[in-house]
């Protein structure tokens, strides 16, 4: 079976991620990193190791068949990058209706989780908690929980040279803030974490490293990509139907190659093992463009249905799990290698706010601090890696490092004593993934 990883990518400045502009608005950022832009990242870092795989590109060395072939298989072929989303953002479906006048930055406001969700039978006409008007889920990314979160999640840069705009009117561009929240009183602030998934095997896309987001530039764009094998999370099946929701746009035809607003029953069918007919639908229409990497022209809009999109899929017969699953990471309809057609199945659930700053259970610079301030940064950001590497195989190592010799002394301080503790048998992969990074930044650093 197609390998499966979850991605963590950690921002380390804003992000720049353009939406096409337009002529009489600052230049717009996405919420979101869709999949395409994680594909030509990691491309770059690729390149940026290995050399120039298209022979036709002057200035740079080229590299031998062999691994041109690899550049191939990961990035123009077998690999499918999804979206990655903001710990604490979600593309809320079509079919989910919440409250008008729910608060988000208002944790007391019950018509906040106050969720309706018509694919699964919720019809009622007004707000359960307050009886008034409800809105339909828009298919775009949003933040929840903002009052924890943050509440701002855009922010302005400068342009750089040769980012001047049309009218010569615009000295900024629109990014994504790279912190949940600003440094408190304490100083504390916490990095912009992204998840997502990308489909396919390859070792390389295992190791962590350094990409740019959206390209590389001076004020924007650093962070940290870390990936490993995804859990098993088996999908909510029920007997005769499945819900799909998708989480970025599909392009859909029909057998003919025409643009249809439905998936193709016949290949759902067969990839499910049991007859299947779309039910009720919420779907809207869009244009999507694109770029032809080998002619390095823009390519025709096409007809796309949009991310929050819902299909009631009918079923003649209970589908065999591994076969749901297999659909899940194949994805609707064309272009599935740029990022378009990842789909969900089940119910959509709000998503967890990020975990604020000064709450014990928060990881992240603070922990460096100590964990470099005992001298041992560079065999800790080593050791921690190991220990990481562990984790992801089979049980949970136990906090051996505390016995290693050469912390000895520095152990007999209670705050990395605790510190180095609490990292080891209470902090998750992510967690732990994450002091790793901070601490290698500040070796990097410090010299
Ligand atoms: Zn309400």
């Amino acid at each position: 079976m197609t390998e499966v990883l979850d991605v963590t990518v950690v921002a380390r400045q804003a992000f720049a991620i353009g939406v096409r502009p337009t002529a009489d608005a600052p230049i717009q950022t996405r919420l979101h990193v869709p999949g395409s832009v994680l594909r030509g990242a990691l491309a770059a870092a690729w390149i940026n190791e290995y050399g120039e795989p298209d022979p036709l590109r002057p200035g740079r060395a080229v590299i031998p068949p062999g691994r041109r072939a690899e550049f191939e298989e990961l990035f123009e072929r077998k690999v499918r990058f999804g979206p990655l989303l903001a710990v604490g953002s979600s593309v809320v479906p079509l079919s989910v209706k919440r409250c008008k006048y729910a608060d988000e930055g208002d944790l007391d406001d019950p018509c906040r989780t106050a969720l309706q969700d018509e694919a699964f039978g919720q019809t009622g006409r007004t707000c359960p908690s307050c009886d008034g008007p409800t809105v339909h889920g828009r298919g775009e990314v949003e933040f929840f929980d903002t009052a924890r979160a943050g509440r701002a999640e855009k922010t302005r840069l400068a342009l750089t040279d040769g980012e001047t705009s049309a009218d010569g009117m615009l000295y900024t561009r629109q990014a994504l803030r790279p912190f949940d929240r600003e440094p408190g009183r304490d100083g504390k602030r916490t990095w912009r974490s992204f998840t997502g998934q990308i489909v396919g095997s390859n070792s390389w896309l295992g190791e962590t490293r350094r990409i740019h987001i959206g390209g590389r530039r001076s004020t924007s764009g650093a962070a940290d990509y870390s990936a490993r094998p995804a859990g098993n999370r088996p999908a909510p099946i029920e007997d005769d139907r499945l819900v799909l929701r998708l989480t970025t746009p599909a392009i859909l035809v029909d057998r003919a190659g025409r643009p249809v607003d439905v998936p193709d029953t016949t290949l759902l069918s067969e990839q499910l093992g049991v007859k299947v007919t779309v039910g009720r639908r919420w779907v809207r229409t869009t244009t999507v463009g694109g770029w032809h990497a080998a002619s390095n022209l823009p390519k025709p809009d096409e007809l796309a249905v949009t991310a929050g999109s819902v299909f009631e899929l009918l079923l003649d017969d209970r589908p065999d799990p591994d076969a749901v699953e297999g659909l899940l990471r194949h994805g609707l309809g064309l272009r599935r290698g740029e990022g378009f057609g990842w789909i969900q199945a089940g119910p959509w659930h709000r998503p967890a706010a990020p975990t604020p700053p000064g709450d014990d259970e928060s990881a992240g610079e603070s922990d460096a601090t100590v964990l470099f301030a005992s001298g041992h940064g560079k065999w800790l950001m080593r050791e921690l890696g190991r220990f990481l590497d562990q984790c992801r195989g089979e049980d949970r190592p136990g906090p051996y490092l505390l016995g290693r010799p050469i912390l000895e002394e520095a152990l007999q301080y209670s705050t990395f004593r605790e510190t180095l503790h609490r990292i080891l048998t209470r902090y998750t992969v992510q967690q732990i993934t994450q002091v790793r990074q901070e601490l290698e930044n500040k070796v990097r650093d410090n010299g």
